[in-house]
């Protein structure tokens, strides 16, 4: 069984790293070949949406999958008809526009931030004025890692936020006033079967995720997570590892955005959970039985981002897992990131601020 997955980023490599023990194979599309799923996999060169690539990778495999959002659901709905397809197209759609994710969220029931489209200067007065101020202004597509976002905290912002990014469609949200940030990831199987993870609690800064601790530990939170998770993966007929993250404001959930693949900040699962996400996500879209998601210890998990420690200074951390994903370095690029399990939370912080320590290179 040969699986091809749409983007050779670190998540691909880290699917692929999951499935060779289930004696799977792997091929990637992708633009370059210095990219991480070269390093464990074959490269079908060309752009996500080049109708030639994407033929090319479906002959060489049985069932395609991805590791990034921004595969065109135009070009791949073709080949969604040769080859099994999954996540589904349709989720991939949804998760690509902030105005159709949040719609999607009101529809599901599932709290999410005020929220108005904004394709107008007048647009944007109009949905400042009734959603209020402060507020974020979003390009409504390919916006991750904080780009393409604009913090309006006062009303002289509004034309500064238009004229920095009104050349494409937009959303306006009002601000939360989070006291955190957490996700959770779960994975529904072909055959429907669903297991969640436990909530991670996650730190961002520049909109760039900087660590993540797991299990948070709030069953209440926990319940609800999973009760607006398996909406909508019933919603899709969904198979695969689907994320959500949730700002929580005064002890609740309220969903900023979802991801139809694996996630950062659930990383932690390669070494703190009984089946890692990735594994997770390789069973479910082959319709294998689910691994379990329970939690080992207590884990934390640093991303490093423009530099990474020299080998020899991360493993002096004892415990630690450390994964690099040979990238040159770039300022805000994800280089690769460590995972610590601890028997205790309190053992688990006390490593994390070691961790934080070898941000400082
Ligand atoms: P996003 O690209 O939507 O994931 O946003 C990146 C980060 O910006 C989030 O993780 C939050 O820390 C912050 N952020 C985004 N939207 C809002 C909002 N409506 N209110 C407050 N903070 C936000």
């Amino acid at each position: 069984m040969k699986i091809g997955i749409i983007g050779a980023g670190q998540l691909g490599r880290m699917l692929a790293l999951a499935g060779y023990p289930l004696g799977l194979r792997f091929a990637f599309l992708d633009q370059g070949t210095d990219t991480p799923g070269a390093q464990v996999g074959h490269i079908v060169q060309g752009a996500f949406d080049d109708p030639a690539a994407l033929a090319e990778l479906a002959k060489q495999v049985d069932l395609i999958t991805f590791d990034v959002e921004n595969v065109p659901v135009d070009a791949v709905r073709d080949i969604a008809q040769q080859r099994p397809f999954l996540p589904p197209v349709d989720a991939l759609g949804a998760s690509q526009d902030r105005l159709h994710e949040k719609t999607l969220f009101r529809k599901l029931k599932i709290p999410t931030p005020e929220f108005a489209a904004v394709d107008s200067l007048q647009d944007l007065q109009a949905a400042a004025k009734r959603i209020g101020i402060p507020g974020v202004l979003k390009t409504r597509r390919l916006g991750y890692d904080g780009r393409g976002q604009y913090f309006i905290r006062s009303a002289d912002d509004v034309e500064k936020a238009w004229s920095m990014l009104g050349t494409v469609p937009l959303i306006y949200e009002g601000f939360v006033n989070f006291s955190r940030e957490v996700s959770v990831i779960g994975a529904r199987s072909t055959r429907g079967e669903v297991r969640c993870y436990p909530l991670s609690a996650n730190t961002h800064s520049e909109g760039i995720l900087r660590y993540s601790i797991a299990p948070y530990n709030n069953a209440r939170l926990q319940k609800s997570a999973e009760t607006y998770l398996k909406r909508i993966l019933r919603h899709f007929d969904y198979a695969g590892i689907l994320t959500i993250e949730f700002f929580v404001q005064r002890g609740k959930l309220i969903a900023n955005e979802m991801a139809p693949r694996v996630h950062n900040s659930g990383h932690w699962t390669i070494e703190g959970a009984q089946t890692s996400q990735f594994e997770n996500h390789v069973r479910a879209i082959l319709g294998l039985p689910l691994g379990s998601t329970a939690a080992i210890g207590h884990s934390a998990m640093v991303n490093f981002i423009g530099t990474i420690p020299t080998l020899e200074r991360a493993l002096k951390v004892p415990g630690v897992h450390f994964h690099s994903y040979c990238k040159e370095p770039r300022p805000n690029r994800k280089l690769g990131h460590c995972t610590i399990t601890a028997a205790s939370a309190t053992a688990r912080d006390r490593a994390l601020r070691s961790l934080m320590k070898l941000k400082v290179s």
